[in-house]
């Protein structure tokens, strides 16, 4: 069984929509895809109903991938099988996606402020409805020829943290966020804890106080992880009683990852859907979730 974790589409900074996501997952032979989209569940609903069409069996698990800060350095938490309905948590995830929008304008300012022909029509017609991100800003930046690609603008120069152009965004606090998946009926997964290419990432110090505060998991296999930070990050979760995740973070054509480049072990999933309450897996064409005893 192939099971990935963790993906992007449309309804954030992926170039997929959740519909052709589903497909794609499908012809890739994944049996079990996550959407994960940044701060917001809002491609869940298409993604669910494209389910039905496939010519083979995927079961999707819906999620986010929440912008959390700890200390002053920013951190991802996948949240997953939550209840996507239930108020607080609702409106705390609207909130953090909400304030991306003026978060970006600042951005496209000080971008203007440093001589580049950017617009903010050029950002949205970009970006269309979705949970706006860095990645949408850097797409208008090769369109003007300004970075050969979406990673060259993650510098100091442009957009990287703290860069020229970077602006802060309204984030979660990582144990608030625990608790409020939690009180949903999520389960939580720290995502590329130790992807250092992307900015600073947290001690380990850090991920012992989110296990204690009831983390569920830490994403291991991971494209941002090389082989030896992999084998001691899963020490690490062994130590602190941890599930361990692998997923591929696919972005579509945003990203040179492909669905399925790392991969989640079925007995960790089952116990991920064995600890949620808030929803359950959706089963593809075959009408039948997979992975669940
Ligand atoms: P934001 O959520 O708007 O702050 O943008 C962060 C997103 O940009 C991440 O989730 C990645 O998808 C993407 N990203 C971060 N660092 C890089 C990088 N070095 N190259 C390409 N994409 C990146
Ligand atoms: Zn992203
Ligand atoms: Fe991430
Ligand atoms: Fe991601």
């Amino acid at each position: 069984m192939r099971i990935d974790l963790h993906t992007h589409s449309t309804a954030s900074d992926g170039t997929d929509t959740p519909a052709e996501l589903m497909r794609n997952a499908a012809a890739a032979g994944l049996d079990v895809v996550a959407l994960t989209d940044h701060d917001s569940a809002r491609g869940h609903a298409e993604a669910i109903a494209a389910l039905a069409d496939l010519d083979r069996d995927l079961t999707l698990v819906t999620g986010a991938e929440l912008s959390c800060r700890l200390d002053g350095v920013g951190l991802h938490m996948l949240a997953y099988l939550f209840d996507p309905f239930e108020p607080e948590f609702l409106r705390e995830r609207e909130l953090v996606r909400d304030d991306r929008v003026p978060r970006a304008r600042a951005m496209v300012t000080r971008l203007q402020e440093l001589g580049v022909p950017i617009t903010w029509e050029q950002v949205a017609r970009i970006a269309g409805d979705a949970s706006l991100g860095r990645p949408h800003i850097a797409t208008a930046l090769v369109e003007l020829g300004v970075v050969a690609t979406v990673s060259d603008a993650f510098t100091s120069e442009w957009l990287g943290n703290g860069g020229r152009a970077y602006a802060e965004k309204h984030e979660f606090d990582p144990f608030e966020a625990i608790r409020l998946v939690k009180a949903a009926g999520g389960v939580t997964v720290f995502a590329h804890p130790q992807a250092v290419k992307r900015g600073a990432v947290v001690p380990d110090s850090a991920v012992e106080r989110l296990a204690a505060a009831g983390l569920d998991g830490i994403e291991v296999d991971h494209t941002d992880h090389d082989a030896p930070t992999r084998a001691r990050l899963r020490g690490q979760a062994a130590d602190l009683g941890l599930l361990v995740t692998g997923s591929s973070d696919y972005h579509g054509s945003r990203k040179s990852v492909e669905l399925g480049a790392c991969t989640t072990d079925p007995e960790i999933y089952g116990e991920i859907t064995r600890r949620a309450s808030g929803a359950f897996p959706v089963p593809g064409a075959g009408g039948r979730a997979q992975g669940l005893s």
